[in-house]
């Protein structure tokens, strides 16, 4: 089992680590302290100081909130999407594109969906306008919830106390 340093864990999450590390990261059994190195990069990214228990995506995360304790999900910026069991894209701003002009805008002519088939919905925070996610589904399609963790399962895998709201 290999460990790897705090800036080896960093290049990796800001994308720029060497492809043999990433890699040798993905392929081999993790080291026990992963979790918390990765979660401490993570806060070193953030000004706020609810702490951060999983990340959602490159800008969002699911904190235990520093004030009351309840667990959120919450963007880079700050911004609080609420309880992390509802969906967090519900409360975002939601751009879709649904029509071939649209489609323009990101792809050659031709070279994109037919919107009666498939749209794209983009999800930005309502703060600071990040995009957090794209999805590609039909028209009809609810939006989708990618993620809930069962967290206190999560907790015990990793063998650290878990937080008092979950
Ligand atoms: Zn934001």
């Amino acid at each position: 089992m290999t460990t790897y340093t705090k800036k080896q864990v960093n290049d990796l999450v800001a994308g720029t680590l060497d492809w043999d590390s990433v890699h040798k990261m993905l392929s081999m059994p993790k080291d026990a302290g992963r979790y918390a190195l990765y979660m401490e990069v993570l806060q070193d990214a953030v000004t706020y100081d609810d702490k951060i228990l999983l990340a959602v995506g490159p800008h969002l995360n699911i904190v235990e909130s520093a004030t009351d304790g309840e667990i959120i999900v919450k963007c880079n910026c700050g911004h609080d999407f609420g309880d992390y069991r509802e969906n967090w894209k519900l409360g975002a701003n939601i751009y879709v594109r649904d029509t071939a002009e649209k489609m323009d805008q990101v792809y050659p002519r031709l070279m994109s969906p037919d919107t009666t088939w498939q749209v794209y919905r983009e999800y930005s925070c309502p703060s600071c306008g990040t995009m957090l996610d794209i999805e590609a589904p039909t028209p009809w399609y609810p939006v989708m919830h990618d993620f809930q963790p069962d967290l206190k399962t999560f907790f015990e895998w990793v063998e650290l106390p878990a937080p008092a709201k979950i």
